[in-house]
């Protein structure tokens, strides 16, 4: 064995093959995570400004891994996103959270679900028909799901992404532009997308306070959101200055740390029991 020469390399070895060893061990543990429950839903609620009714909330996905403890979706979602499973994953999050938007409507709640999509996904010409069954599954109207999907992951493939994207407008589900203002194109192609929402990404939300410029990012896609008819969110909301700049400025639904952050479908139960006025 010629251990001098093999020896610099293992300085370099062992975290490099850590983090690919990881990432292949999420990606293929992926699938039997979901089947043992150590996948779950957390849920964040979105409020109406100025009223602070709670319109509805956004699914966010949480995964318990044995070994690794809490593993954060930035890092998991992109990993299974790589492979074909990122179906599973959408699949699996949407008959959760309509699962539990037929559970609301039983109890008189009208509040809608948002779920996030991967470019992977608008890119599945048969989705569309997913949805259509996971609605008639559980008896939900489709403008109680919202969809969240990035500019990125729409300008990635148009041309297969577009009518995805119609279908599942002319069904009725909300469209909602997620993380916007951090793209390069946001102005021109917002126009030409089905789309009902935009939500302003947290980055300048987060950053108002301090930002001027933060501040004029956030007041501009208000007034471009209102003059294209869009309901405009804000998220990163995390103190009441942010929430009265953004009731000044019009913005329809806030959601953030200030009013919860992402809870558990128990926790978030019993937040809206708190607050539901009996
Ligand atoms: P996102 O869609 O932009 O989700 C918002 C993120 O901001 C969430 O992080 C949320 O916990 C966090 N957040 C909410 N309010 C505040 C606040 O007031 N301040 C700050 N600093 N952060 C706040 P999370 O849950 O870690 O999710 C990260 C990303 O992972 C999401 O970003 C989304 O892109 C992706 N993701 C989560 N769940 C799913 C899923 O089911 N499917 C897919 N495809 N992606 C998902
Ligand atoms: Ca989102
Ligand atoms: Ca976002
Ligand atoms: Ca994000």
């Amino acid at each position: 064995r010629a251990t001098s020469e093999a020896e610099p390399l293992r300085a370099y070895a062992p975290s490099m093959g850590q983090i690919f060893l990881r990432r292949f061990q999420l990606v293929t543990q992926f699938r039997s995570a979901l089947e043992t429950g150590q996948v779950s839903i957390h849920y964040q609620p979105k409020v109406a400004l100025p009223s602070r009714q709670v319109v509805g909330a956004e699914a966010l996905v949480r995964w318990k891994h044995p070994e690794f403890g809490r593993v954060d979706p930035d890092e998991f979602v992109p990993a299974v996103e790589a492979t074909g499973l990122v179906d599973v994953l959408t699949d699996f999050v949407m008959d959760k959270a309509l699962d539990r938007v037929r559970r609301w409507i039983d109890r008189g709640l009208r509040m809608s679900i948002a779920v996030n999509l991967s470019v992977r996904t608008l890119a599945d010409e048969e989705f569309p028909d997913r949805v259509a069954a996971a609605l008639l599954k559980h008896a939900v109207p489709p403008e109680l799901l919202t969809f969240e999907l990035t500019e990125s992951g729409v300008m990635a493939d148009p041309e297969r992404a577009l009518p995805v994207l119609r279908r599942l407008h002319t069904m009725g589900v909300v469209l909602a532009v997620d993380d916007f203002g951090t793209g390069y194109s946001s102005l021109a192609y917002l126009r030409q997308l089905p789309v009902d929402e935009v939500k302003i990404d947290k980055s300048f939300v987060l950053g108002m306070g301090t930002d001027l410029g933060d501040m004029a990012v956030v007041r501009s896609i208000v007034e471009l959101g209102h003059s294209l008819s869009l309901t405009v969110v804000a998220e990163g909301v995390e103190d009441d200055a942010a929430r009265d700049q953004l009731v000044s400025m019009g913005c329809d639904v806030a959601q953030g740390y200030l009013i919860s952050r992402p809870l558990s479908e128990e926790r978030f139960e019993a937040w809206l029991r708190a607050r539901t006025v009996q």
